[in-house]
C-alpha cells in the first residue's frame, strides 16, 4: 500500500460500503514535488511540436476504448453508477483526446495585416504554463480527461486533484497517458487532501491556471485563493437546469428525454435537470405519464445487471434528497411516486427511489438548490414567458432543456434562457466537440473543442517590422 505524508485514504465502493482501494494521503510536500517537477518540464513539452503532441492524445483516446471495460468497471466501483453509463463516460472521456487532437491546428499563428508599411502582425497561442485540475466524483474520468486533454495539446504540464470519493479513474488514466508516450513529467495526479494541495498549488505563483469543476462555495474559495497569484481559471460549478415543456410538446419524447437527463447517475450530474416547468394543458398527463416511467427503473447497485437507478454517493447525498422530498411535501407539494430510499438486502441504505412531485412552485428547496439525486419536481405554467421567467430566476445557468412542437418556438425560447448549454427536444446535449460550461453562479469558462482549448493558450501579439531590404 503507498502511504503520502498524510498517511492512507480508503477508496469505498457508494453501493457496498466496500474499500476497494487505499491510495496516498498526499500534502502540501507532495504537491510541491509535482509542482517542481512540472514547472521545470513545461517548456520542453511546450516545444515538443504540436503534430507529437497530438500524436499522444490520439493514442490515448484509442487505447481509453480499448480498455472501456476495465475503466468503466472503475467508474461503477468507486462512483456507483451503472456499468453501461459508466461505460458511455468512457467514451465520452475518450472524445476529449480526439478533440484536443483534432483542433490542434487552432494554436497555429494568426497573421494580421496592420495596414502599415513595413510592419506585419503576428499573433501566437502560448501554453499558459503549469495548469492545476481540480474535478468531482460524479464523472471522475470525463471531468479529467476535459481538461487533461486540451491542457496537454496547448503545452501545458497538468497537475490534478481528483475527488476524494473518486482518484482511481484518475490514476487510471494517467496510467494511459504514460503508455501513449507522455512525457511522466507532464502530469502529476495526487490523492489527498484537498486544502493542503490546492493551496500549494494556487498560492506559488507558478501555476498559471486552474481548471475546476465542483460546487460554487468551493469554487469561490478557490477563485479567492487564485486572486492572489492572478491564476486564471474556469469553473465549472453548480448547475440548476430548468427543464421546459411547451403546450405543444410531444409527450413521449418530453418523458423520455426526462428520464434520460434526469436519472443518469441518479441525478446526481451538474447538468441535470432540477425544475421541470410544464405548461398547464398538458402538466397532469406528462406528470402521470413520466411517473410511470420512473417508477419501472430498475434501482440495484451499478455493477448489477441492467441497473438503471444505483446508490447515491454518501449518507450526506441521502440526507439532502430527502430534506428537498420532505421540504416540496410540506409546501403543498404532491408526492406522485418514490419519495424515500429502497434498502436492498445488506446493502447501505443509499439507494433512492426515482421521484416525482407534483405542484412544485420556486418557494422549494428543490427549486432553488441543486437537489444531486433522483427527483423530478413538476410545476405547471401558464405560458411560455412564465416559464421563462421562473427558468431564469436562478442565480445557476448551467444548462437548460426546451421540449416542444416547434423548431422556430423551441429554438427562441431556448436562446432566452440564460445558461451555457440548452438542449433543444434533446436530453444528452453534452459533446466533446461542443463548447460546455455555464454563466452567473455556474461559472465560466468552456471545455470542449477549440473552445476547451483555447482556455489553456494565452494570446501573444508580435508587430514585426523587417529589417530585410
Ligand atoms: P462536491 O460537493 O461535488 O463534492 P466539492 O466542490 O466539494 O463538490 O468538490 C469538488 C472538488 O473540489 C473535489 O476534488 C474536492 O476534493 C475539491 N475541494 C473541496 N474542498 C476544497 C478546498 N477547500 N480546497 C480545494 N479543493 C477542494
Amino acid at each position: 500500500m503507498e502511504i503520502g505524508s498524510q498517511g492512507a485514504m480508503d477508496v469505498l465502493d457508494p453501493a457496498s460500503d466496500t474499500v476497494i482501494a487505499s491510495v496516498p494521503m498526499c500534502g502540501a510536500s507532495e504537491a510541491l514535488s509535482a509542482l517542481n517537477s512540472a514547472f521545470e518540464f513545461q517548456p520542453q513539452w511546450e516545444a515538443t511540436p504540436p503534430a507529437q503532441r497530438a500524436d499522444v492524445l490520439r493514442a490515448t483516446a484509442a487505447m481509453v476504448v480499448a480498455r472501456k471495460d476495465s475503466l468503466a468497471r472503475i467508474i461503477t466501483q468507486e462512483c456507483g453508477k451503472p456499468l453501461a453509463e459508466a461505460a458511455g463516460e468512457v467514451q465520452y472521456s475518450a472524445d476529449y483526446f480526439s478533440s484536443a487532437a483534432n483542433e490542434i491546428h487552432a494554436l497555429n499563428d494568426t497573421h494580421l495585416d496592420l495596414q502599415r508599411p513595413g510592419v506585419r502582425g503576428v499573433v501566437r497561442h502560448r501554453a499558459v504554463g503549469v495548469c492545476a485540475a481540480i474535478t468531482p466524483w460524479n464523472f471522475p474520468l470525463a471531468m479529467l480527461a476535459r481538461k487533461v486533454a486540451p491542457a496537454l495539446a496547448a503545452g501545458c504540464a497538468q497537475l490534478a486533484k481528483p475527488a476524494e470519493e473518486t482518484p482511481l479513474s484518475a490514476f487510471a488514466l494517467a496510467e494511459i497517458l504514460l503508455e501513449c508516450g507522455l512525457p511522466p513529467r507532464c502530469l502529476h495526479v495526487l490523492s489527498g487532501d484537498a486544502k493542503a494541495i490546492a493551496t500549494t498549488w494556487l498560492m506559488d505563483g507558478r501555476v498559471r491556471k486552474l481548471s475546476f469543476t465542483g460546487s460554487t462555495d468551493t469554487g469561490r474559495l478557490l477563485l479567492r485563493q487564485c486572486a492572489q497569484e492572478i491564476v486564471r481559471c474556469s469553473m465549472e460549478l453548480g448547475g440548476h437546469a430548468a427543464f421546459i415543456i411547451l403546450a405543444d410538446a410531444d409527450i413521449d419524447l418530453a418523458v423520455k428525454g426526462a428520464l434520460q437527463a434526469k436519472f443518469r447517475n441518479a441525478g446526481q450530474t451538474c447538468i441535470c435537470p432540477n425544475r421541470f416547468l410544464v405548461h398547464e394543458s398538458i402538466a397532469s398527463e406528462f406528470t402521470a405519464r413520466v411517473a410511470v416511467a420512473a417508477a419501472q427503473l430498475k434501482i440495484a447497485p451499478g455493477m448489477e445487471a441492467g441497473s438503471q437507478i444505483g446508490p447515491l454517493i454518501h449518507d450526506a447525498a441521502v440526507e439532502k434528497v430527502r430534506s428537498h422530498v420532505a421540504d416540496a411535501l410540506a409546501r403543498g407539494g404532491k408526492l406522485i411516486c418514490g419519495g424515500q430510499t429502497k434498502q436492498l438486502p445488506d446493502l447501505p441504505d443509499r439507494f433512492f427511489e426515482p421521484t416525482v412531485i407534483a405542484n412544485c412552485d420556486p418557494s422549494m428547496l428543490c427549486f432553488t438548490q441543486e437537489t444531486f439525486g433522483p427527483v423530478i419536481p413538476i410545476m405547471s405554467v401558464t405560458s411560455q414567458k412564465e416559464a421563462i421567467d421562473v427558468a431564469n430566476s436562478s442565480p445557476f445557468g448551467l444548462a437548460g432543456y426546451v421540449f416542444g412542437g416547434s423548431d422556430s418556438s423551441t429554438r427562441s425560447v431556448a436562446q432566452q434562457l440564460q445558461c451555457g448549454v440548452v438542449g433543444v427536444n434533446e436530453a444528452a446535449p453534452s459533446n466533446a466537440r461542443a463548447p460546455f460550461g455555464g454563466v452567473k453562479y455556474s461559472g465560466y469558462g468552456r471545455e470542449g473543442g477549440a473552445w476547451g482549448l483555447m482556455e489553456y493558450v494565452t494570446t501573444q501579439y508580435l508587430a514585426l517590422r523587417s529589417l530585410d531590404k
